[in-house]
């Protein structure tokens, strides 16, 4: 049995001991990762009422040179763990902001907007307002053009502070998303407090409307919610022609899920478009 370095015999059963050492070289690795560029941005895109494509959700990869496409559920929370969630978004952030200005050639795309999930750690950097901000002067590209998806963990933070930094975006023209909506703990006087835009309906919701009698009215719930609070509404997770049936009749405005698209390389994207419009 592996010890500990003061040479006491580990604390640790040998099944956790190698879920923990396991653990410690994909951070190690992932380190590695973000700087030798094996990080790979993915997007999926984001449909309207009609269907018509709106924009697309940054989703990342880990090209890992052994274990091939590793799965942001793998790593975004090791990333978080180990501080390293703060470097990798920057790299999002940039890879998003870069690809903005690149679809601005594209009239097929050049509509389109992006958004990018920000982790609470990310959001909280002192200088996160600024990073933002320059990242889109160096591309040249509208705030207009972007939204910043977060989660509702970032309500257990200073809420002053939140509400501060996301005005400030807000003036600029940036857009929030609530991300995951309904599965945190988010109260309802918290939603009000928040200058958000949009609404995330969980993929959990949409998954059980057509088997779970509570999915439906959760659902409308959301939707009523969202237009009694003028935002927007964007179902994730849509994988079936029923599933959208009911959503649209609900009222929900925004939809993202394997119906439309898996999440692509972002190089990907354009043709895509192309393929659906001709
Ligand atoms: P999320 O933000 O809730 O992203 C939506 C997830 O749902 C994505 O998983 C997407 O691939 C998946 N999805 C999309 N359509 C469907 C569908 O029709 N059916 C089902 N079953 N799933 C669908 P993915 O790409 O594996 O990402 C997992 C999570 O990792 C994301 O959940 C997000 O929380 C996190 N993540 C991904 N990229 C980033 C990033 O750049 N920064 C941060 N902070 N987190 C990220
Ligand atoms: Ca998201
Ligand atoms: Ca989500
Ligand atoms: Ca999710």
């Amino acid at each position: 049995a592996k010890r500990r370095g003061d040479g006491c015999p580990s604390v640790f059963d040998s099944g956790m001991e190698v879920a923990l050492e396991e653990r410690l070289r994909l951070e190690r690795e992932l380190r590695v990762a973000i700087d030798e560029g094996q990080l790979r941005l993915y997007v999926q895109p984001q449909v309207d009422a009609e269907e018509v494509v709106f924009g697309a959700e940054a989703l990342v990869r880990w090209e890992h040179p052994r274990r091939g496409l590793v799965s942001p559920g793998v790593f975004i929370p090791l990333a978080e763990q180990s501080g390293l969630i703060v470097r990798l978004g920057e790299w999002v952030l940039e890879m998003a902001c870069r690809t903005l200005a690149e679809w601005s050639g594209h009239p097929e795309l050049g509509h389109c907007r992006l958004s990018v999930n920000v982790s609470v750690q990310q959001f909280q950097q002192p200088d996160f307002v600024d990073q933002v901000l320059s990242v889109l002067t160096r591309h040249d590209v509208s705030p207009h053009r972007l939204t910043l998806e977060l989660t509702e963990s970032l309500l257990m933070e200073e809420l002053d502070d939140v509400i501060g930094k996301m005005a400030l975006l807000r003036r600029m023209g940036i857009r929030f998303a609530l991300d995951d909506f309904g599965t945190g703990y988010s109260s309802l006087a918290y939603l009000k407090a928040l200058p958000l835009d949009t609404l995330k309906i969980d993929v959990a919701f949409v998954r059980d409307l057509t088997q779970d009698p509570l999915a439906q009215p959760i659902a409308r719930t959301i939707v009523t919610l969202a237009e009694q609070l003028a935002l927007k509404v964007v179902a994730e997770g849509v994988e079936t022609q029923e599933q959208l049936a009911i959503l649209q009749e609900l009222g929900c405005g925004g939809f993202q899920g394997f119906l439309f698209a898996r999440p692509q390389p972002v190089g990907d994207m354009l043709a895509w478009v192309r393929s659906r419009s001709a």
